[in-house]
């Protein structure tokens, strides 16, 4: 049985950025505290909770003081860093360059917004950790939009700036920037409706080459957090382009009929996924394959 790790998949360099920095300030003083797990993958986080790092919740970060809290990829809205100053915390901060840059874009695009009547709306997961973030730069007043029916009863009179979490399906923010292009239209005001494609080069760039990788193996496993957005998004692609793919979170979730009768073995992961695990699984169907 050939298995082959897909080349384009492991941690995206924020992510990698994140983890370095935790590293480096863990062996450094054996102790950090993470505001909110640093990568949506349990694998990951036990191995770094056992190197000292504490994953802490935003009421506790409110009880801390003169401590160090790690701010991981997905960023932090204003307040985080208000608390951290009056605390006396030392912020340690690993937000992604890419999100740092968003944030500041949808900042600017509601102030504007803001002197002539307009709106934001962030098309993303209601309470996923970067949208808050975003959501912060706007006082929360931001549209958070999960899919099209909920912009249905938007006011489409208003100027309307829109962006996208890094992490979503390019098509389907496509296909939101195409209705609401409609609705403006309809209402003859399409200059008052302004999309930005924020959509990370990282995570939808890698939609192409995945669709290859999945047709050229005969069966799919790809590995991620339950939790990940961009895992939920890369798996999509391979069921769609393999309807042999299989979504696991361990070496532990493979299924030994999988593999029955099969020659060749994709393994590919989210911008979450740590290689080292891709390894781990790729031995044990090894092993599987042995018996
Ligand atoms: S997916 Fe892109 S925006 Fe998100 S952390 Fe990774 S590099 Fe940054």
């Amino acid at each position: 049985m050939n298995i082959t790790i897909d080349s384009g998949s492991g941690f995206c360099f924020g992510v990698e950025k994140a983890i370095e920095v935790a590293e480096q300030e863990l062996s450094d003083s054996g102790h950090l505290y993470s505001l909110g797990q640093i990568v949506h993958n349990e694998e990951e986080i036990s191995r770094l909770s056992s190197k000292g790092m504490e994953t802490i919740n935003h009421s506790y970060l409110k009880k801390a003081s003169r401590t160090k809290v790690l701010i991981r990829a997905h960023g932090e809205p204003p307040e985080t860093y208000k608390i951290a100053k009056d605390n006396n915390l030392k912020i340690i901060d690993a937000t992604c360059p890419i999100v740092i840059k968003l944030q500041k874009r949808v900042k600017r695009a509601f102030d504007e917004m803001e002197k002539v009547g307009g709106q934001v709306a962030i098309f993303g997961k209601k309470n996923h950790p970067e949208v808050v973030g975003l959501a912060g730069q706007t006082g929360y007043m931001a549209i958070i939009l999960e899919n099209i029916e909920d912009a249905r009863n938007m006011n489409f009179e208003k100027p309307l700036r829109l962006f996208s979490q890094t992490t979503k399906s390019l098509q389907q923010y496509e296909e939101l920037v195409s209705f609401f292009r409609d609705k403006y239209e309809e209402q003859n005001n399409s200059g008052d409706f302004i999309h930005y494609n924020t959509v990370c080069r990282l995570v939808s760039g890698r939609a192409d080459d995945l669709k290859e990788f999945c047709s050229n193996n005969d069966i799919i496993i790809f590995v991620s957090g339950k939790n990940s957005s961009n895992g939920k998004y890369l798996y999509n692609i391979c069921k769609l382009a393999n309807d042999k793919s299989y979504h696991v979170s361990s070496p532990a979730e493979l299924v030994k009929e999988w593999f029955n009768d099969v020659q060749s073995v994709g393994i590919s992961g989210a911008t979450s996924t740590p290689e080292w695990l891709m390894e781990k699984v790729a031995d044990k169907i090894r092993k599987i394959s042995l018996h």
